[in-house]
């Protein structure tokens, strides 16, 4: 529960409401972490809240977040300068399963913020390109100016990974795909048996992208999703992220979907 103190090394505004920090530890090692896990960040004296690491993993001599500004602790979040200091707890919370999916095609499906859960996974994937099938990422975003890590999608390819970008709307300049994220599931080729997914966004997007895999063969034990939920503790005590019989902060925030859909269909759970 103990906060540790790290520094703010430099700090990227990546759309009109989201910045990236990358923070230093003020003293001791490096926060060694897994892909998917979330540490409880907090400053200027804010509210502490449930933020993913969104750095690599196996260059974490930074800790890095993406975070978007929507209430009082992230605004504070996203306004600290360099040299802030900011309290950090963790790293908390499981990791999405990239040793258990070795030899599977991979297929990433994901929207606005939720690429910054993901970005590790898939940075994961890509230094050990070789030990897996075919490699895709599904990116969908509100509009062109709302999309994460533009430089990044552009070199992914190069690298293995396909990526396919839409947005909800765009004016004349975007010459790429428009609408929902789900549409391109419908769109790529998938060979269902041979295929994990790796989902995170809204909720709703989550459950269409589930059952559109689904109908694309990829079933509901071989994806996995990445809950948000209000959270306190951090360390499964409080019970605030509960769903059903789990604690999202204790047993997720990763999960298979097919432990989690018939949970997610209970209203106001
Ligand atoms: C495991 C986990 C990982 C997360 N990773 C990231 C991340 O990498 N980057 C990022 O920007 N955000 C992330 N979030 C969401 C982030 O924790 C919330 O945006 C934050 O708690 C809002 O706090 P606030 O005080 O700024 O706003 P509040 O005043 O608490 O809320 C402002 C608005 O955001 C909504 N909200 C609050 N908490 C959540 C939540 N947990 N999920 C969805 N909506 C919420 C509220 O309903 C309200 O509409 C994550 C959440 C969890 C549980």
């Amino acid at each position: 529960m103990t906060p540790a103190a790290f520094a703010v090394a430099s700090t990227r505004r990546d759309t009109a409401d989201t910045w990236t920090l990358e923070l230093e530890p003020r003293r001791g090692p490096a926060l060694e972490f897994a892909p998917g896990q979330f540490t409880m960040l907090s400053a200027g004296g804010g509210g502490e809240v449930p933020i993913s690491i969104s750095g690599d993993p196996a260059t974490a001599a930074r800790l890095v977040h993406t975070v978007r500004a929507v209430g009082l602790a992230t605004q504070a979040i996203c306004a600290a300068q360099p040299g802030e200091v900011l309290s950090v707890r963790g790293p908390f919370g499981n990791a999405w399963p990239v040793d258990e999916i070795a030899g599977a095609d991979v297929v990433v499906v994901t929207g606005g913020i939720g690429l910054a859960p993901l970005r590790p996974a898939i940075l994961a994937l890509l230094r050990d390109r070789e030990r897996y099938g075919r490699l895709q990422l599904l990116y969908g975003g509100r509009s062109p100016d709302q999309l994460l890590y533009e430089p990044e999608l552009a070199q992914w390819p190069a690298r293995g990974m396909e990526v396919a970008v839409t947005v909800d709307s765009a004016g004349p300049e975007w010459i790429g795909h428009v609408g929902v994220v789900t549409r391109l599931i419908g769109r790529a080729e998938i060979d269902g048996p041979r295929t994990v997914a790796l989902l995170c966004g809204p909720e709703v997007m989550m459950r269409f992208a589930a059952a559109a895999l689904a109908a694309r063969g990829v079933g509901a034990e071989r994806t996995y999703v990445s809950m948000e939920r209000n959270m306190q503790c951090g360390i499964g005590h409080c019970g605030h992220c509960q769903l059903g019989p789990t604690l999202i902060c204790r047993d997720g925030p990763v999960y298979r979907w097919s432990e989690l859909e018939g949970w997610l269909g209970i209203r106001e759970l």
